[in-house]
Parts: C-alpha cells; structure tokens; sequence
C-alpha cells in the first residue's frame, strides 16, 4: 500500500505534520478535526492510504470494520452519549476534500436531521 508523500493524512500518520491524536490502533489512527464542526469532531483513519471508503471496502472489507469499531470507540471514549454521527464524505457531490478515506465522529450537541 503506498503512502503518497503529498497526502496529508499519510503524513500525520508518519507524524510528519502534527495533531492531536486521541487514539491509535495497530490498523487506525484517530485525531482531532483542524475545523471543528461540533463540539467533539474527531477523524479516524486507516493508516494503509486508500483513497474513500470504496477503495478501502474494495481492498481490505475486515480493515473497513475496523474502522467502523474504532469510531465507535472513540465516540464512547469521548463520552458522546446523547448520540453521534458517523459521516464518510465520498466524490464531489458529498464535498470530499481529503483523498485518504475518514471517519468523521461528529457529536456534544444535537446535530440535526440529515436525509
Ligand atoms: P472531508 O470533507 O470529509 O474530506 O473532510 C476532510 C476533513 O479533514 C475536514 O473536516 C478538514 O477540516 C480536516 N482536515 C484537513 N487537514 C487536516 C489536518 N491537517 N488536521 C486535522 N484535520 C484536517
């Protein structure tokens, strides 16, 4: 699996940028969004780059549970339980801007409906 040089979220994997890091498993990585849209906005990530959640399904569907899981658990970790998002922007029309497939935990306040 490569890791591209330009893709930020490979580099704060290798910790060539910084972040707040909240949790890391042998597989993920979770850390704290640089523009919060709720109180709590954390992203996981795989550490492998895949670009969205198809590649990452299409390539390794046991590491897309895991992901899926460490959200979780970060949710819990951070307490958020009135409830949470789990959002994966994916192409264009959802506003993808970061190539490397992300779990956005979302939550601390009420979030609105979507759909
Ligand atoms: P998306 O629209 O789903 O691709 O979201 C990408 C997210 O990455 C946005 O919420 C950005 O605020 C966030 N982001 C971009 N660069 C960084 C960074 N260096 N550290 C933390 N979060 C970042």
């Amino acid at each position: 699996v490569t890791s591209p040089s330009s893709c930020v979220f490979c580099r704060i994997v290798a910790g060539e940028l910084p972040a707040e890091r909240v949790a890391e498993t042998e597989r993920t990585l979770a850390f704290r969004d640089l523009a919060p849209q709720a109180p709590t906005h954390v992203l996981v990530v795989p550490k492998a780059h895949l670009a969205d959640v198809g590649a990452l399904a299409d390539a390794d569907a046991e590491l897309l549970a895991a992901l899926m899981a460490d959200a979780v658990a970060v949710a819990r970790a951070e307490q958020l339980d009135g409830g949470y998002r789990l959002v994966l922007n994916t192409g264009a029309d959802a506003g993808q801007t970061v190539f490397h497939a992300h779990v956005h935990v979302l939550g601390g306040q009420p979030l609105g409906r979507l759909g």
